[in-house]
């Protein structure tokens, strides 16, 4: 009985913590696929394995050369070793109204996080069918795409647009993202990890694309948008787990760390969520973790607010490369980013 009530409580404890501060529908997600799929635990087992061969015997030569810089990529466009084509999909209606310069703002805001580790995301260049566009592309909201769960959500949105995941990122920023019909408090979700066939993309609400600087919907500064859920979603797109995945069993032990939770050694199990940048949290350290590390905060895959997300360590940073090349190639491959 003890033990129902702790539980109970920790459900919600952590209910109110995802309320209040930066909730991604990635678990829920994962969670309905892993009741319907009986291929999942086998699936994501093997994506540990493979990515942990890739990191521990790293393949030389595995530098991108993006060749000539006249070719039809902006210049800046080709300044890192991954270049990823993104298209911008946005429900767009009178309460919706994102601009090109949110967008623009947004991407500089996702490159500023990510250029340090050599990876860059450039607006397309072209439709699919080859025609020129700026890489945004706004929908009416007649197919009501927002008016389910994710997981069918996705199946609206992309019955909509979906560009071939192999060749472009798919970011569709929609009015709101609901629950069995209602508001469900979710901000935005990655749709399909790197070693998943599912519907491939990400979801963000319109109040937290861009910084509140140039999007009129969302809140002034101290308590709005900075721009970093999508970059928390692109973490999970390239292969990245929360930092409290698996919670104190997550990897408690130098033999497990890079196998189990987050499978990241230099991220320290957490019991849970964060919940904000300040508050003390003291009770969901992990005690027995092996080193003597203490909880980054800051980390991007923690849901501490977007006001104190600052980093990704070393060992995240090699699980994204490993999963671009490994999974995502098509991608980065340089004559998909010249035509995209
Ligand atoms: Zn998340």
């Amino acid at each position: 009985m003890k033990k129902l009530l702790f539980l109970t409580a920790l459900i919600i404890l952590n209910g109110s913590l995802f309320a209040q501060t930066l909730p991604c529908a990635n678990d829920s997600l994962q969670y309905r696929y892993s009741l319907a799929d009986p291929n999942y635990h086998s699936q994501r087992q093997s994506y540990i394995e493979r990515i942990n061969d890739y990191r521990q015997n790293p393949p030389t030569g595995s530098f991108i050369d993006y060749g000539d810089p006249s070719t039809a990529l902006d210049l800046g466009c080709r300044t890192t070793r991954y270049v990823i084509p993104v298209v911008i999909h946005i429900n767009h209606d009178t309460l919706v109204q994102v601009t090109d310069t949110q967008v623009y703002q947004q991407l500089q805001i996702l490159n500023d996080a990510f250029l340090p580790f050599n990876v860059q995301f450039c607006l397309a260049k072209k439709r699919p069918n080859g025609i020129g566009f700026n890489g945004i592309n706004r929908f009416s909201s007649i197919h009501n795409p927002t008016d389910n769960e994710s997981a069918n959500q996705m199946v609206n949105l992309t019955n909509v647009a979906y560009y071939n995941p192999s060749k472009y990122l798919n970011i569709y920023v929609v009015k709101e993202i609901l629950e069995n019909g209602q508001p469900s408090g979710y901000i935005g979700y990655n749709s399909n990890y790197p070693f998943q066939n599912y519907l491939d993309g990400i979801v963000l609400l319109h109040t937290r694309f861009g910084d509140s600087t140039s999007c009129y919907d969302c809140g002034p500064l101290a308590g709005g948008s900075r721009g970093k859920v999508l970059v928390h979603e692109v973490g999970h797109y390239l292969g990245l787990f929360h930092i409290f995945e698996g919670s104190c069993t997550g990897g408690n032990t130098a033999g497990t760390c890079d196998k189990e939770g987050d499978l990241c050694c230099d991220t320290r199990p957490v019991l849970g969520p964060l919940g904000s940048c300040n508050i003390d949290t003291s009770i969901r350290s992990c005690l027995n973790y092996h080193l003597s590390i203490p909880e980054n905060r800051s980390n991007y895959m923690e849901y501490s607010g977007e006001a104190c997300m600052t980093n990704f360590s070393p060992d995240q940073v090699s699980i994204m490369h490993a999963s671009l090349e490994l999974y995502r190639s098509g991608l980065i491959r340089t004559e998909n980013v010249i035509i995209s």
